[in-house]
């Protein structure tokens, strides 16, 4: 399997490094400190093209390959992973799910809007009572006339406070299980649409996160993903198997930030007489980071060309991989620089606690580590 990167990855790479340097990190720090998205960085996204990146060039977007999504995830979280966030739930987890699912009168509607960050995306799938279990999800979608009347409440969801369209997942018939399960296109402003309160967290504190709640929400037969009932099941896995890729690659982003700086201050910080890098324990952790970001790295580029080549089965297996090595790998990456800048490292006035802060998520979202190592034992008992 070849990972040599194409000309194209190469400059969208650049590219994204370019906007991540010049225009995020003059506003890392107030992003974090006050818990918001600088709304410009949105308007100087939009020429980049990084917003159409879920959507094919046919639909006004520039999505090119999966590769490429996963590297500008990488590169935003080389400074801050919350924008890449920003970017993601809109471009993926919204805008790519409608681009593979959509019937081709809702492409014409809103893939447009969403291509040119006209209209900001989110997906709404958790629930204050169904987390890990997804299927237990109690949004009701019961249809009258010409419309579906939804209601229920989504939590957790990125970008809710800002998105203007919010793909929405619901049963017709809890009863049904699994192909009950639909996804709707939801306007914020269809009637009964509510975004609830902004929640505060931790980390990755410049990508806003709420409360969708929706009350006798109409939404137009029309806005049902796919035009069929029970298709929400396969928009739901294969929508979180890509999105299991992008928070591989943003890991890797925040373990290679962390990675370089902890590298660069040891060799500067000296204490008994000689720089901490001499030090075997200090070389011990360094090497430790470099060798798991680099087995993370081709964990998840190996998963990615599977997809792009269309191997989606081998390519699910490896995005529960990935994710699972690449999230929890960043957690120790970042937990070891902190400690390799010693008290400096808990101290605000360094990078290195907010890519701490920022890393606790990836283990979290779109699925724990858990639910990864489920699914890989689930493969296991069906392999002979
Ligand atoms: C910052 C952030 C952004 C998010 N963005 C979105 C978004 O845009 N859209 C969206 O729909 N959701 C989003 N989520 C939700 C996220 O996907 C869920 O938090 C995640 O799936 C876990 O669900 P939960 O929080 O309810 O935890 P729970 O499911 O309650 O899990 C609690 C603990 O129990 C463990 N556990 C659960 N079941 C098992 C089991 N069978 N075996 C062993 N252990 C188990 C879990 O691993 C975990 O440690 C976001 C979450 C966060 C924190």
């Amino acid at each position: 399997m070849d990972f040599e990167f194409t000309n194209e990855q190469k400059m969208l790479q650049d590219t994204v490094r370019r906007f991540a340097e010049k225009e995020v990190a003059p506003l890392v720090e107030e992003m974090d400190r006050e818990e918001k998205f600088v709304e410009d960085l949105w308007e100087k996204a939009k020429p980049t093209g990084m917003l159409g990146i879920g959507i094919p060039p046919e639909d006004g977007g520039t999505l090119s390959d999966y590769m490429s999504f996963g590297l500008m995830g990488q590169e935003l979280a080389k400074v801050d992973a919350g924008v890449g966030v920003v970017f993601g739930a809109h471009a993926l987890l919204c805008a790519n799910n409608i681009a593979r699912n959509a019937t081709e009168e809702q492409k014409k509607k809103y893939l447009p809007l969403l291509a040119g960050g006209e209209k900001r995306g989110c997906m709404g799938l958790t629930e204050p009572g169904a987390g890990s279990d997804a299927l237990s999800l109690k949004t009701r979608a019961r249809r009258e006339g010409d419309s579906y009347i939804l209601n229920g409440t989504k939590t957790f969801i990125s970008n809710a406070p800002d998105a203007e369209i919010a793909l929405i997942y619901a049963t017709t018939d809890p009863a049904l299980g699994a192909s009950g399960l639909c996804a709707f296109i939801v306007e914020r402003g269809f009637p009964g649409y509510k975004v609830g309160k902004k929640l505060s967290k931790m980390g990755l504190r410049s990508s806003p996160t709420g409360e969708i709640i929706m009350e006798d929400c109409r939404v137009p037969v029309e806005n049902l993903l796919g035009g069929v009932e029970g298709k929400g099941l396969k928009c739901m896995f294969s929508g979180l198997d890509i999105e299991r890729f992008l928070w591989a690659c943003t890991s890797i982003g925040i373990a290679e930030a962390a990675f370089s700086y902890a590298l660069q201050y040891s060799k500067q910080r000296e204490q008994f007489g000689q720089p901490i890098f001499n030090f075997q324990l200090i070389q011990d952790k360094l090497v430790t980071m470099l060798v798991e970001i680099e087995a993370a790295k081709l964990l998840t580029y190996k998963g990615l060309t599977c997809w792009d080549q269309g191997k989606f089965k081998e390519a699910r297996m490896l995005a529960a991989q990935a994710k699972l090595y690449a999230c929890e790998m960043t957690c120790r990456a970042t937990a070891e620089a902190v400690h390799i800048l010693g008290g400096y490292g808990f101290m605000k006035e360094y990078p290195v606690e907010r890519y701490m802060r920022d890393a606790k998520v990836f283990p979290i979202g779109a699925g724990t580590s858990e639910v990864q190592k489920l699914i890989i034992a689930n493969s296991l008992e069906i392999r002979t």
